[in-house]
This record gives C-alpha cells, structure tokens and sequence, in this order.
C-alpha cells in the first residue's frame, strides 16, 4: 500500500536546501550525468534573472527570477542534490 501525504512533509528535507550558503551542495546535472557542486555552474546574470548551465554539457542546470513580489526558482536541470546529513 502506498503511504500518500501532503507536501508539509517536505518541510525538514527542504529546510536542507535553503541554507545560508547551497553553492557547496553537490548535485548532478539531469542531461550527462555530471556531479559537481553548484558553484562550479557556468551562470549567465544578462538573462531576465540567474540561469545556471552545466560546464560539462551548457545544459540548464537551475534559474532564478526575480519577478518583483515573487522569486522563481527552477531546479529542472538538476536530477539529484546531494544534502549534508
Ligand atoms: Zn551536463
């Protein structure tokens, strides 16, 4: 049977993500695999916000947008992060 829960569980794990400095967190890009930490990401600051590419592949690895009221932040080019425990 598959336990179903709300996303309030995601709390502790995301609390993980968030820390004052992410770019050490290691984490692998989702089109050739590379693991490496964040900082090492090519990020092109003339696009509309932050956009983070891959140095291996120059995949999108991550973007951030900051629209006024709101920040958009799209992890969809990573597959994995790698979290302190
Ligand atoms: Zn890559």
């Amino acid at each position: 049977m598959t336990t179903r829960l709300d996303g309030n569980v995601l709390a502790g794990a995301l609390a993980h993500l968030f820390v004052p400095d992410a770019t050490d967190l290691r984490a692998r890009c989702t089109n050739c695999g590379r693991v490496a930490p964040i900082a090492e990401a090519v990020v092109y600051a003339d696009a509309p916000g932050l956009v983070a590419r891959c140095r291996s592949c120059d995949h999108v690895l991550a973007a951030i947008v900051d629209a006024g009221d709101k920040v958009y932040l799209s992890l969809s080019g990573l597959s994995a992060i790698a979290l302190p425990k």
